[in-house]
């Protein structure tokens, strides 16, 4: 009988690995952060081989903990820091090149490049994506054009490259698969979401040699075996998904207009927008949720720069709390913020305003003004941004949002969420388990292996808790009105 789902969860600073029963509880975990390389201002890299021996340690620690052994583990799931790029060769399996990161602007003259040739509107049509170095495609080119000899290997298909997804695949199966899945695929910036198909105009126009690409498989079905070598026994691997996909799925968002946000340090918001693509009017990206038996859902994609890291600054900088959490009852001691309005735009504002010369504003103060309501302002300002966004989504896809699913470190304030459902009218629900990321690349491999027969098993559960909107629609209008009226004021500062 087995006994537990085997979910890894490769992180920008971390490895984990979470060890879920069959009630979806956490019975074991082990995390272990790695080094964060930053040879040059504004390049991020990782040692691909620390990704995999922090992972496999990870893995053996939590099995280890509780005594468990491979016929216990019904099946493993990957979940991954999503475009970070790893190029290795296929015979000895050493990478060519560290990982380039995720956050890494190396390529960023090269993609203003493609802008100005023109190609904005092709890479749109076909990706979903707005032409970033954020996403993997100017990496690899990147890693091809700079190690000797590179070019060469790839054509001659010696090269393979993989997001983290198939790096830890590859590596476990001791290199006998290479493949992604279509999340992960649909942030390279190569993948074709309407065909479902790498692009062959895009690889062309890049130079990058087909002969390096994973097979594209769905986001459930066993891709392989774990080798023996790692973890004493052949374990399926049976899900693979970027981490805001998977927090989707782990939020429970299966179905049109459900939507998910995690508030980290950024805050990161995406909603389902069933099997069609819908292209954004707002410069949000259009993404591929997962793909499960023969079916593609899209989901609607925006992020704010600055989220929880503005209660950072409230702490670190302007030091008017100790510690995070302090945010909540500070925020509490006043009624209201006293008309005062805070715009966290410290790089810029994001999606639906886009403007990259925005800086932070307070907008508002007069001679009452405390730092209670300054700090009531900067927490009201992460649901004003992600209110926006909501916006934005709706009308992109024409859906009217149901309830908005939360997760990450600043759902944990009440004061926050309350005031989120306040803003955007609709329930916020908060799940006792806020591990959505690791428990949404569980949940497809146990419904891969049939360690769980159907999402339905998969409801809301005891002790989530559901904000519900309190104030009225004037109430709710006065607010959002002065909001753009603050945000007006922080547009273009930066700007010679
Ligand atoms: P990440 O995964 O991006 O590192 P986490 O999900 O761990 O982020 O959340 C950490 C962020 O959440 C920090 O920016 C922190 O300031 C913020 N945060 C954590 N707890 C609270 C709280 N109770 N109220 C407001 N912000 C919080």
């Amino acid at each position: 009988m087995k006994k537990y789902i085997m979910a890894f969860d490769a992180g920008t600073t971390s490895s984990r690995t979470i060890l879920f029963n069959k009630n979806g509880d956490i019975v074991s975990s082990a995390q272990k952060e790695f080094i964060q390389y930053f040879p040059k201002p504004g390049y991020v890299e990782h040692d691909p081989k620390e990704i995999w021996s922090t992972q496999i340690g990870t893995a053996v620690e939590a099995m280890t903990k509780i005594g468990a052994v491979p016929e216990d583990i019904a099946a493993i799931g990957i979940t991954n820091q999503r475009e970070t790029t790893i190029l290795w060769d296929k015979e000895t399996g050493e990478p060519i090149y560290n990982a380039i990161v995720w956050q890494c602007r190396r390529t960023s003259s090269y993609c203003d490049e493609l802008i100005n040739k023109g190609y904005g509107e092709m890479f749109r049509e076909k990706t979903g994506l707005v032409i970033d170095a954020y996403f993997s495609a100017t990496k690899i080119k990147w890693i091809l054009d700079h190690v000797d000899g590179a070019m060469e290997k790839a054509k001659k298909g010696e090269i393979l490259f993989g997001t983290v997804d198939s790096w830890l695949i590859w590596k476990l199966t001791d290199k006998k698969v290479h493949v992604t899945d279509y999340s992960n695929a649909s942030r390279t910036m190569l993948f074709n979401i309407n065909t479902l198909k790498w692009d062959e105009e895009i690889l062309n126009l890049l130079d990058i040699p087909k002969e390096i690409l994973p097979d594209v498989r769905s986001n459930g079905e066993i891709y392989g075996y774990s080798s023996d070598k790692y973890l004493g026994g052949n374990i399926p691997i049976a899900a693979a998904i970027g981490d805001q996909q998977a927090a989707l799925f782990g939020q429970g968002c299966f179905s049109e207009a459900e939507t998910k946000n995690t508030y980290g340090t950024g805050a990161f918001l995406l909603m389902n927008i069933g099997d069609k693509p819908v292209k954004s009017k707002n410069g949000l990206v259009t993404t591929i949720a997962w793909g499960l038996d023969g079916k593609v859902n899209y989901a609607l994609e925006g992020s704010i720069f600055v989220a929880g890291s503005a209660i950072q600054w409230l702490r670190d900088e302007l030091r008017i709390i100790d510690s995070s959490e302090d945010s909540e009852y500070m925020a509490l001691k006043v009624k209201d913020t006293n008309d005062c309005y805070v715009v966290p735009a410290f790089t810029g504002l994001g999606a639906p305003y886009w403007d990259q010369y925005a800086r932070g504003t307070i907008v508002g103060l007069t001679r009452g003004t405390s730092k209670y309501h300054i700090i009531r302002a900067t927490l009201e300002s992460i649901a004003l941004l992600s209110s926006d966004i909501l916006k934005a989504m709706e009308e992109d896809c024409g859906f009217k949002l149901k309830s908005l699913k939360v997760d990450g470190g600043a759902s944990n304030n009440d004061f926050l969420m309350q005031f989120q459902s306040d803003i955007i009218n609709a329930d916020v629900i908060r799940p006792k388990q806020v591990e959505a990321t690791a428990l949404g690349s569980a949940r497809l491999a146990g419904l891969t292996v049939g360690f769980w027969k159907d999402i339905k098993e998969f409801n809301l559960k005891e002790g989530d808790k559901i904000f519900k909107p309190e104030i009225s629609q004037e109430e709710r209008k006065s607010k959002i009105d002065r909001w753009h009226k603050a945000v007006d004021y922080a547009k273009g500062w930066a700007r010679d």
